[in-house]
């Protein structure tokens, strides 16, 4: 029988007061219940909300390096685990094994770095031109932060946000998506094991409408990170910074890569797949629009379509490309490659779901290829979240820049080119946080900012590396005489 997940508050795992349970059940094969977890309402998160509060001052008062010590040994409870997590993030959301285990590992590397910071924090000794005066800066936790995690990256993202979070001695309330919370339930677990204070961590499991709104307006919060859809961040966007909160917003995509006449196309097409097939197209930075020059389109186009094809459908270990999350992703997939049909752009790969004995009933959708796409069509505007690509062909490369900011989002581009004059210019003009150059838009390393432009991250604060930490900290310069 699947087993059921509790709320973890004030150092103690509860149930939720509505007494309400919800089954997470495996999208590859929907009749398998993977776990149950507490539905939670907006009175579980006040409480918790409470406990953090209490719990603030100590945890920020405790020396850092002790703090750090909680964090490396939470992720060596996680490492020891990482086979169990790697088989649950497949079970739960249709990871293949290898994406699962990538995952779980960078969980890992993210709690090992921000222990490793906690030696290295404090504020910066500066000289004064006052003959006795001390100058210099102290960085003091942001106090209680909610984390409002996504599913698709659901033990990395929490991870990302709770170990810089934990490091600068913040108290936190974690609430993760209602599709995939049993990740974030395990590093929870690893940390009360590893003798984190009682109320300095607090997990609640709800919807959003409950959980997420309480954490997002609670009077106790004093910052909020988000990392979800554009148009639940843009709320939680409105809601919090209202009550002053400091915010952090990491949303959606509509990620390029411009492939130019100097390209190598075979290079190009390894490029652009791995971007927007890998872990089924379901990715903020996913690739989603190829921007093609039209002197190498229609071999781009027929080398794309090869790797689209070639793409093998299953669960677990043995396959390619696992399912969509749910029923209604794979739905909305579906309906986006409708749209993109009758809004006259060709399809020249998938369109649909496969067939096989192993696919069952699960949620899966074939890799997708349109080609002819305009860049007013919706399918080049809207963030879809399978794995769907939409070819654009241009003339040059001005027009290849024009279309590739020609939308709502800014969160990774990438170029590829032989041409150093284009790779400069690219560099400097593409509205994107994250820029690569000979690379797919998909793949970030832990120790370096992350965020976008636009309605990707409305201009807030960055996530990971040093800057990761910044978001949670408050510094004061002091004059000392
Ligand atoms: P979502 O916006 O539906 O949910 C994100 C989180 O917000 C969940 O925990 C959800 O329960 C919560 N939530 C929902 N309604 C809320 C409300 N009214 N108040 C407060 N919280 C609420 O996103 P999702 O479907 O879980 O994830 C997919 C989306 O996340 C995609 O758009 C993807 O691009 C984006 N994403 C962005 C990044 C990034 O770093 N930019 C990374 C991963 C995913």
């Amino acid at each position: 029988m699947a087993d059921t997940r509790q709320n973890y508050v004030g150092g103690e795992w509860t149930t939720a007061d509505t007494g309400e349970t919800v089954d997470v059940v495996n999208p590859a094969d929907p009749s398998e219940v993977v776990y149950t977890y507490q539905n939670s309402g907006a009175e579980d998160a006040a409480t918790a909300a409470d406990a953090a509060a209490a719990a603030a001052d100590d945890w920020g008062a405790t020396p850092a390096p002790e703090r750090g010590d909680i964090l490396r040994e939470a992720g060596d409870i996680l490492a020891d685990r990482k086979q169990e997590l790697t088989e649950l993030l497949t079970d739960e959301e249709g990871k293949t094994h290898a994406e699962a285990g990538g995952e779980v590992q960078r969980a890992i590397d993210i709690f090992h770095y921000y222990a490793g910071k906690t030696h290295d924090m404090g504020g910066d000794v500066k000289s004064s031109s006052g003959q006795n005066t001390n100058l210099y800066t102290v960085d003091e936790p942001v106090g209680v932060v909610s984390l409002i995690t996504p599913w698709n990256y659901p033990i990395a993202i929490p991870a990302w946000k709770m170990a810089p979070a934990l490091a600068a001695g913040n108290a936190v309330l974690l609430k993760p998506a209602s599709v995939a919370p049993g990740p974030a339930h395990a590093i929870v677990e690893a940390l009360d094991e590893a003798g984190i204070p009682d109320g300095a961590v607090n997990l609640v499991t709800g919807p959003g409408s409950e959980v997420g709104t309480e954490f997002a307006t609670n009077d106790a919060v004093d910052a909020v990170s988000f990392t979800g859809s554009s148009q639940v961040g843009n709320m939680v966007y409105d809601q919090a910074t209202e009550d002053q909160k400091r915010v952090q917003m990491e949303m959606g995509g509509k990620n390029p890569t411009l492939v130019m006449d100097s390209a190598d196309v075979d290079e190009a097409a390894d490029i652009v797949a791995g971007g927007a097939f890998g872990v089924t197209g379901q990715a903020c930075t996913a690739t989603s629009r190829a921007i093609v020059h039209e002197d190498v389109y229609d071999d781009f186009v027929d080398a794309i379509t090869g790797r689209a094809e070639s793409i093998e459908i299953g669960p677990g270990d043995e396959y390619d490309m696992g399912p969509q999350v749910t029923e209604s992703e794979l739905e909305g997939t579906l309906e986006y490659i409708d749209i993109a049909e009758e809004e006259g752009a060709t399809l020249v790969a998938g369109g649909g779901e496969p067939e096989g004995d192993h696919l069952d009933d699960g949620f899966y959708v074939e890799p997708t290829v349109f080609t002819d796409v305009q860049n007013d069509m919706r399918i080049a505007q809207e963030e879809v979240f399978g794995p769907v690509l939409a070819v654009i062909p241009v003339a040059d490369y001005e027009e290849a820049l024009e279309v590739c900011n020609d939308v709502e989002y800014g969160l990774a581009a990438s170029l590829v080119s032989n041409d150093h004059s284009e790779i400069n210019r690219f560099k400097r003009d593409v509205e994107a946080g994250v820029v690569k150059i000979n690379e797919a838009t998909t793949g970030l390393e832990l120790h370096v900012p992350f965020g976008g432009f636009k309605n990707s991250s409305s201009e807030t604060w960055r996530e990971q590396g040093d800057a990761g930490l910044d978001f949670y900290t408050i510094s004061k310069t002091v004059y000392e005489n």
